[in-house]
């Protein structure tokens, strides 16, 4: 069964909208609601602006929001043939290719996260990507012949590439790495709208680009912003959990809206480096709350790759605040850890 929701992250983000806007309906306003919304990257964002001073002009704001999210796309998508990041992937040098700072910075986080998760998250992970049909070329729902899946691994290793901050740059061992930056590209995205709100003097607001989420301050209701945590089940629009949080980022990566299925067996668009497949495992989602957006986007895609075990001790030992779906056979069951009990309590 093919189920490629594209609006996976729109749901997501509808469920969230939904969830703020139902609870901000009840108590006394503290200031006026902005709300902005529109296509990026390959889905939608939503961004809600608390204004308690001076007016903002919102066609320029809307403008401007617009315009950090292209540059974005022009910086870090795959999608766009003529993308700062298309261009170093069809480079064939071995020597060092100057990069924009953001750029160097999104590619410094992901080795970051390589690793930390011993290169469970790995962004050279973008030939098995495309092999599976979840890049850029729509592909047909069929699985890969294992010479396919060798040929494509041989590419991957995040070892295989190497930074340079002065001047900004980036180095690949060999001529034909593909890197995708799917993972943690939107929460890149989210955290340089709030870095441009802030530059406005706003500050308090929800930033969420598809599935990655950046909030700080308050809601119009005085409260910490409320977001909902999906139920991970393909083809419904239900919230799991509603939680509040503020002045952090937060994201889920799941199995269940980007995948397709053969002979009963699901195939998401979550690939572990190590086999060149799909994962296997029981763990439906991983929601992460960070410091920023992009850090959540990429420690959230990092554990479903790694699964509910491995996930779970590497989470507690890092005291990062993560929140495990498990199917079981009775639907699922919850995980979390102890730095994410803060969110429960409420
Ligand atoms: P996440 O869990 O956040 O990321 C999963 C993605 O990460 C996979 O799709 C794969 O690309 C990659 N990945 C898989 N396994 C690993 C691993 N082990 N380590 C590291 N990475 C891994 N989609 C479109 O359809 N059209 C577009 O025009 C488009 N433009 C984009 C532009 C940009 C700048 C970015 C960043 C993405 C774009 N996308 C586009 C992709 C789409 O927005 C999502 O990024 C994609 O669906 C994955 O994000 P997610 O939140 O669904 O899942």
């Amino acid at each position: 069964m093919p189920c490629r929701e594209s609006g996976r992250w729109f749901g997501s983000l509808f469920w969230a909208a939904v969830i703020v806007a139902a609870l901000s309906a009840c108590g006394n306003e503290q200031g006026h609601l902005l709300q902005f919304s529109g296509p990026t990257m390959g889905t939608t964002y939503s961004v809600k602006v608390v204004q308690t001073g001076a007016g903002v002009n919102r066609e320029k704001l809307q403008a401007a929001i617009d315009q950090v999210l292209a540059r974005v796309n022009q910086q870090l998508s795959t999608y766009d043939k003529d993308s700062e990041l298309s261009q170093i992937n069809r480079n064939s040098s071995t020597d060092w290719i100057p990069v924009s700072q953001d750029l160097l910075a999104v590619v410094a986080e992901a080795q970051r996260v390589s690793r930390l998760t011993d290169g469970a998250f790995d962004i050279t992970v973008g030939p098995l990507v495309n092999l599976w049909g979840f890049g850029p070329e729509i592909k047909q729902d069929e699985i890969p012949s294992d010479e396919a899946i060798h040929e494509a691994m041989v590419r991957v290793s995040f070892e295989r590439i190497h930074t340079r901050a002065d001047p900004p740059a980036i180095r690949k061992d060999r001529s034909d790495i593909y890197i995708d930056l799917s993972a943690l590209g939107e929460g890149f995205g989210a955290d340089k709208v709030a870095e441009y709100l802030e530059s406005q003097g706003l500050s308090d607001y929800m930033v969420a680009v598809a599935g990655a989420i950046r909030v700080k301050g308050h809601n119009v209701k005085g409260s910490p912003w409320i977001i909902a945590i999906e139920e991970p089940t393909p083809g419904k629009r239900a919230a799991h959990r509603v939680i509040q949080i503020t002045d952090n980022g937060l994201s889920t990566s799941g199995d269940y809206r980007n995948f397709f299925e053969k002979d009963g067996q699901r195939y998401s668009h979550e690939i572990d480096p190590k086999t060149g497949r799909p994962i296997q495992h029981r763990l439906a989602s991983a929601t992460v709350v960070s410091p920023t957006a992009m850090e959540a986007d990429a420690m959230a895609t990092a554990l479903m790759v790694m699964g509910e075990e491995k996930g779970f001790s590497l989470a507690e030992g890092q005291k990062l605040a993560a929140f495990f779906i498990v199917k079981n056979d009775n639907g699922f069951k919850e995980l979390n850890t102890w730095a994410f009990n803060q969110y429960l309590a409420q």
